[in-house]
C-alpha cells in the first residue's frame, strides 16, 4: 500500500476543503480495499450519494470517507440526523473510513468503523440550525465514538504503517453476521460487547456483565428483561467467535 496521497491531483481546486476531498478519495479509490470480502477494489460512487463514497463491485458493501490531520476520538460530526439513523434502520449504513495524515499528506492511520456498530445508540441529534442559516431548521448528527467498543474500530493502517490485509479482513468479517440482525437487537450485542470490555478480564462471569444493568438501563430504559438479554448476547457473541462459553457461567474472550 502507498503511503503518500498525490496532492497533484487537485491542482485545479482552490478550496482546502475541496482540494482534501480529491487528493485523499484519490488515494483511497487507488489504495483501500473491500473488508467484506475479497475484492482488491473500491468503486467511486457518483456525487451526491448519501452517506457513500465508495462502494465493492462484488459484495455491495459501502464506505464512508472522512479525512483529518488529527481524527476525532470521542465524537464525529456527520450528515443529516433523520438520513444516518433510516439508513442504521434498514441495514445499509455505510463503514466509515476515517484517513489521518500529515500536513505533507502522508497517510498516518485508516480506520474503518464497522456498519455493524453503528446502532440508534451510537448516533447522537444535533440542534436544529438557527433561523439565520442559510439551512435554518436543518438537524445534523454526532457519531460518538466512544460508545463504540474498540472492536468495531479495525486499524488499516496505524502509526504511519499499513497492517496485514488477511488479519484485517478477518477482523471485520467476524462481525458482518451482526448486519443481519435488527438494528435494535445489533445495538444490544454491541452494548454488551462494549461492557465486557470495559471489564478489562480475559476471562469473566455473566453475573460480572450482571453488575452493570445499570449500563444497560441507561440506553434502554423501561426494559424489564435485561439479564435474560444479556444472556442472549453472551450466545450472539460466542456464535461469532467473540467469546467461548468455559462452562459454569464462565465465558473467555478469543483474540
Ligand atoms: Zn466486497
Amino acid at each position: 500500500m502507498e503511503l503518500f496521497c498525490n496532492p497533484a491531483v487537485a491542482s485545479v481546486y482552490n478550496s482546502p476543503a475541496q482540494r482534501a476531498r480529491v487528493i485523499s478519495e484519490q488515494w483511497f479509490s487507488e489504495n483501500s480495499y473491500c473488508l467484506a470480502c475479497k475484492s482488491d477494489h473500491l468503486t467511486k460512487t457518483p456525487a451526491n450519494t448519501r452517506a457513500t463514497d465508495f462502494s465493492c463491485n462484488i459484495c455491495g458493501h459501502s464506505y464512508e470517507l472522512k479525512t483529518f490531520v488529527r481524527r476525532p476520538r470521542k465524537s464525529l460530526v456527520d450528515g443529516a440526523y433523520a438520513t444516518i439513523v433510516a439508513m442504521i434502520e434498514s441495514g445499509t449504513a455505510p463503514t466509515l473510513c476515517l484517513l489521518e495524515r500529515t500536513e505533507l499528506w502522508r497517510v498516518q492511520s485508516l480506520t474503518a468503523i464497522h456498519s455493524s456498530f453503528l446502532t440508534p445508540w451510537v448516533i447522537e441529534r444535533r440542534q436544529p440550525l438557527s433561523e439565520h442559516d442559510r439551512r435554518a431548521g436543518w438537524v445534523g448528527c454526532n457519531i460518538c465514538l466512544d460508545r463504540i467498543p474498540l472492536d468495531g474500530e479495525i486499524a488499516l493502517v496505524e502509526k504511519g504503517i499499513a497492517e496485514d490485509r488477511v488479519e484485517v479482513r478477518r477482523r471485520f468479517q467476524r462481525f458482518l453476521p451482526l448486519s443481519n440482525l435488527p438494528s435494535d437487537q445489533r445495538g444490544w450485542s454491541t452494548l454488551t460487547l462494549s461492557v465486557i470490555r470495559e471489564l478489562k478480564k480475559s476471562e469473566f462471569s455473566l453475573s460480572d456483565v450482571c453488575e452493570r444493568e445499570q449500563r444497560f438501563a441507561v440506553v434502554y430504559p423501561g426494559n424489564r428483561h435485561i439479564r435474560p438479554k444479556i444472556r442472549q448476547q453472551l450466545q450472539v457473541l460466542s456464535d461469532l467467535g467473540v467469546l467461548s462459553f468455559k462452562g459454569g457461567g464462565r465465558y473467555a474472550l478469543a483474540e
